[in-house]
């Protein structure tokens, strides 16, 4: 019997892997030309797989590697070699890819053991014991109080750390203008893992994507941890210099810092290089050797990592395959162009894209407020973002962005979402120090130079008017749309398809 280990599941001590003697392992290099991938992402994923074979035979496990083109052409070549082998895997995260690995394998004349996934905290138990029958919308707060008591994290004889379950509120703050945030870790590429970039830069011009292949990013020198060892020492960089402020600062959002206090972990976490239970103890046991760290930040990571990415996988699981086209608000543009360029005079986002662009990371606030807001109020079809997220960041995967990016980004589904992140100019403004800095106006409206945030806000409630104003939680934004009712109103609806036009021509 052998291991067959997958791209996303290069960890060494958790799974049927810890006491393998044999494992499969398969470089399917068609995944590369799947997508327009940022560079950095394929190059995380094929020098993690190298880095983490050679580790399995420094281990003294025997690895079969296949540098393939698929994997039924990888699976061909086992089982020439070895007819009839029998391999056991971690059930996929990705939907469908079960049912496929089985197909390939038996029809091959294999066996294929499926296991639950070590990789993650929770099980459908979790879940089941959350929402047992219930239909959606699921609350995330109630998984996570789930999560909580099951693990004992942050707990005291049954009850929450510090008498609060969340500590929101205190981190929504915004640094002041002497802030320095400390340097992100940054690791410098190996022989192997240089080999990989070259190879990946070879790539560009062999794709039949749109855009074609990676060539729309404009990436840095790569920097992300793809062993084991760089992993560890990300995780303790953050736990010593960064978590303090995390929690306070996790909401801001400043032009000339694109990491401020984030983990900068998901890279890792997503492949197996971290497992998420040892993130949470590091930051837990940090947290006890000094006191002083802040609550709001140890519980504020928490709740991202065994809460929120925890629930996602399961909200994935349960709402696929519909939830990947789910569109309930029938928005039908095209993503504009801007998403792969940058070129915009919207400081806001032209900065967050040439980020993406750079270094296939933003956090998770520009994610949510700035690309996936702008696509909402916009009118783009959730799947596009999806796609271009998916493409776009070292740390994506579709069970990751089709949640995160369907329902919560572009409200496509209400499995949880209550109501869609919508918001104007006036968040940007609060939460970031690029409006200072912009073209537009974020105070106007309408007419020319008026922050295109803002006239597409009110566009957006009121075309979608019937869907949205009997949403108790929208409420008070519909009654300030009423009071813009009359000439008012239509001046921003005008602006609003003067904002489409000139995206559309490429000139916002
Ligand atoms: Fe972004 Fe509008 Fe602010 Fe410019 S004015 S930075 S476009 S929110």
């Amino acid at each position: 019997m052998a291991v067959l280990v997958l791209g996303d599941q290069l960890n060494l001590d958790h799974g049927p892997v810890a006491n393998a003697d044999r494992v499969v392992m398969m470089e399917a290099r068609a995944f590369a030309r799947r997508r327009a991938y940022h560079p950095h992402k394929l190059t995380l994923v094929f020098a993690a797989m190298r880095q983490f074979r050679d580790q399995l035979r420094e281990r003294g496990t025997t690895v079969d590697y296949y540098g393939c083109e698929t994997f039924a052409e990888g699976f061909d070549t086992h089982f020439e070699r070895r007819p009839g082998d029998e391999l056991v895997v971690m059930e996929p995260p990705t939907y469908g890819a079960t049912d496929r690995l089985r197909e390939l394998v038996h029809e091959r004349g294999g066996h294929l053991n499926v296991v639950d996934n070590a990789l993650f905290i929770s099980s459908r138990s979790e879940w089941e014991q959350a929402f047992g029958d219930r239909e959606p919308p699921y609350r995330h707060e109630e998984f996570y109080r789930v999560m909580r008591r099951e693990t004992g994290f942050l707990m005291t004889d049954g009850d929450p750390v510090g008498g609060e379950w969340n500590y929101d509120e205190e981190n929504r703050q915004f640094p002041g203008e002497a802030y320095e945030p400390p340097e992100p870790p940054r690791f410098e590429p190996d022989k192997t893992t240089r080999e990989v970039a070259a190879w990946v830069r070879s790539l560009s011009g062999s794709y039949d994507t749109d855009p074609p292949g990676p060539g729309w990013a404009d990436p840095e020198p790569f920097f992300w941890p793809v062993t084991r060892e760089e992993a560890v020492e990300a995780l303790e960089k953050f736990v010593d210099a960064r978590l303090a402020e995390f929690g306070p600062y996790q909401d801001a959002m400043l032009a000339d810092e694109w990491a401020l206090n984030h983990a900068l972990l998901s890279s890792a976490l997503n492949i197996g290089l971290l497992h998420p239970r040892e993130v949470i103890e590091a930051v837990i046991t940090a947290a006890r050797e000094r006191p002083d760290t802040p609550l709001n930040s140890v519980e504020g990571f928490v709740r991202q990592v065994l809460g929120w990415r925890e629930f996602m996988r399961h909200v994935y699981r349960k709402g696929m395959p519909q939830l990947a086209s789910a569109n309930q608000l029938g928005a039908d543009r095209e993503l504009p162009e801007l998403y792969w360029t940058g070129d915009t005079d919207m400081a806001c986002l032209s900065d967050v894209v040439d980020g993406v662009r750079q270094r296939g990371y933003s956090h998770h606030i520009e994610r949510l407020m700035i690309l996936s807001n702008f696509a909402l109020l916009y009118g783009v079809e959730p799947d596009q973002l999806n796609e271009w997220f998916h493409a776009g960041y070292v740390d994506a995967y579709h069970w990751v962005t089709t949640p995160n990016v369907v329902e919560m980004g572009s409200f496509g589904a209400g499995l949880f979402a209550t109501k869609p992140y919508a918001a104007s100019a006036n968040y940007v403004n609060r939460m970031s120090d690029y409006c200072s800095g912009c073209d537009y106006y974020h105070t106007k409206d309408s007419g020319e130079g008026a922050c295109p945030f803002n006239s597409l806000y009110w566009d957006f409630l009121a075309r979608n008017e019937e869907r949205l104003r009997d949403n108790h939680r929208m409420g008070l934004v519909y009654s300030h749309l009423d009071d813009k009712r009359g000439e008012e109103l239509d001046a921003i609806r005008e602006r609003a398809s003067e904002v489409r036009r000139l995206a559309e021509d490429g000139d916002l």
